[in-house]
C-alpha cells in the first residue's frame, strides 16, 4: 500500500523533502470492516495547517503520519452487507492507495449522479463551503456587488456562481490572464481581476460604486485593497488567507500584512466573520446537495478540476496549489 507521509514539519512553504513515498503492506478488512481502492485524493489548503503542530481546530498530523485528506474510492473488499465490491464511496482516506475503514464511517456515492471526483469539488467540502458562507454570512442581494477572491479555485469558483444565481454582480480575482479568461467567460461573472496586475486600478474599474460582500480566500495584498472599497453594512467572510499560510507572522510572500486599519468598520458597519465548514455544514449537506444538482443538471453551475496523476505527484502538486499553480480544484488520480 503506497502511502505519503509527514516526514517533517515545515520551516515556512513545504518542499518535496518535508513528505515521504513509502510502501507498506496492504491491510485486510475485518467484521464490519471494508478495505477501499481509492481512486481519486482532494489536495485542499487547510492540509498545510496539519503539517505544523500549531493549536488549531483541528489536530495536527503526526510526523511518521499519513498525510490527510478526503478521497473518493471504490470497495475493493468487504465484510459489511452495507457494501459490495465496486461500490463508490467517499472518507478521511489520507494520501495512500488503500484504507480499511468501518462500513459505518463511508459515503455512499452514485456514480450516475454525477462524476465521483465531485465529492470532492464542487459537490464536496470546497462547494458547502461556498454555500453555508453564503448563506449564513456574505447574504448577497439582488444587485449587490460582491467580490471573491481565487475565483477560479475549488471554493471560489462555487462562491462566484452562486452569487449570480442569487442576482449579486460578481467580480472575481485570480492570477494571470487565463484563470481571468474561465472567470469572465466560463464562470460567467461580471468581471475578472487580475491580483498581478494594478489591484486598485481594477478594483476602481471594476466596483466604481465600492463592494458589498467580499470572499475572502487569500489574505495579503488582495484584502489590502480591497477593504477600503467596502460599503455602508458590508460584509467579509473570512473563508481563508492562503497568501499567508506559510510565514508564522501571517504577512504574505512579498510581506503585505493582512490587518487594514478597521476603523472604518464601526463607521460603516460591517461584519468580518470567520467559519469553518465542518461547524455546521455536514448537518446541511442534503439541502446543499439537492440545490447543487438542480444547478448542474440546468447548466447553470460549471467546475473546473486540476487532476495530477499518481500519489508519487501528489507533494509537487500541493505544493504547487499553495503557490497558484493549480487552475481549478485540485484533485490527485490514482492508477
Ligand atoms: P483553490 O483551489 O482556490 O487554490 C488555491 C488558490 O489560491 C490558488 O490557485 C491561487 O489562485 C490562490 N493563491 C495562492 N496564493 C495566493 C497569493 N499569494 N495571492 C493571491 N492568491 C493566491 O483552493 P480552495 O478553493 O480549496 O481554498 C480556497 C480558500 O478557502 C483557502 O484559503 C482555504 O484555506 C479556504 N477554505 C476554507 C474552508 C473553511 O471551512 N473556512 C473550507 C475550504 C477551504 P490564483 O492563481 O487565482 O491566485
Amino acid at each position: 500500500n503506497p502511502q505519503i507521509l509527514l516526514a517533517r514539519r515545515p520551516q515556512g512553504a513545504p518542499v518535496p523533502e518535508d513528505f515521504r513515498l513509502v510502501e507498506t503492506p496492504l491491510p485486510d478488512p475485518g467484521q464490519g470492516e471494508v478495505l477501499v481502492r481509492h481512486r481519486f485524493l482532494s489536495l485542499d489548503p487547510y492540509q498545510r495547517g496539519r503539517m505544523d503542530d500549531a493549536k488549531s481546530y483541528a489536530a495536527p498530523v503526526a510526523v511518521g503520519g499519513v498525510m490527510e485528506c478526503q478521497a473518493v474510492g471504490q470497495v475493493a473488499a468487504s465484510s459489511d452487507a452495507r457494501f459490495r465490491e465496486g461500490d463508490w464511496v467517499l472518507g478521511g482516506f489520507g494520501w495512500q492507495g488503500f484504507s480499511v475503514r468501518p462500513a459505518q464511517s463511508l459515503i455512499p456515492i452514485d456514480p450516475q449522479e454525477a462524476p465521483p471526483s465531485t465529492a470532492l469539488g464542487v459537490l464536496g467540502m470546497p462547494g458547502l463551503t461556498a454555500w453555508v458562507g453564503l448563506e449564513d454570512i456574505g447574504e448577497p442581494k439582488p444587485g449587490e456587488t460582491l467580490v471573491v477572491s481565487a475565483a477560479s479555485g475549488a471554493v471560489g469558483q462555487v462562491v462566484g456562481q452562486l452569487g449570480k444565481i442569487r442576482g449579486a454582480r460578481v467580480v472575481g480575482i485570480a492570477g494571470g490572464a487565463e484563470k481571468c479568461a474561465f472567470v469572465k467567460d466560463v464562470l460567467g461573472l461580471h468581471a475578472a481581476i487580475d491580483h498581478r496586475g494594478d489591484l486598485d486600478a481594477q478594483l476602481d474599474a471594476a466596483c466604481p460604486d465600492g463592494i458589498d460582500v467580499y470572499w475572502e480566500n487569500v489574505g495579503g495584498a488582495v484584502q489590502a485593497a480591497v477593504f477600503p472599497r467596502f460599503r455602508d453594512f458590508g460584509r467579509m467572510v473570512m473563508c481563508g488567507m492562503i497568501a499567508q499560510y506559510n510565514t508564522a507572522a501571517g504577512a504574505d510572500a512579498k510581506g503585505a500584512m493582512a490587518g487594514p486599519n478597521l476603523g472604518p468598520v464601526v463607521r460603516k458597519r460591517l461584519r468580518i466573520q470567520g467559519f469553518i465548514v465542518s461547524d455546521s455544514g455536514w448537518k446541511r449537506y442534503g439541502r446543499f446537495r439537492t440545490e447543487m444538482l438542480g444547478h448542474i443538471k440546468a447548466g447553470r453551475v460549471q467546475w473546473r478540476e486540476d487532476v495530477a496523476k499518481g500519489l508519487a505527484n501528489a507533494p509537487a502538486a500541493f505544493i504547487g496549489m499553495l503557490e497558484g499553480r493549480n487552475f481549478g480544484k485540485q484533485i490527485v488520480a490514482l492508477d
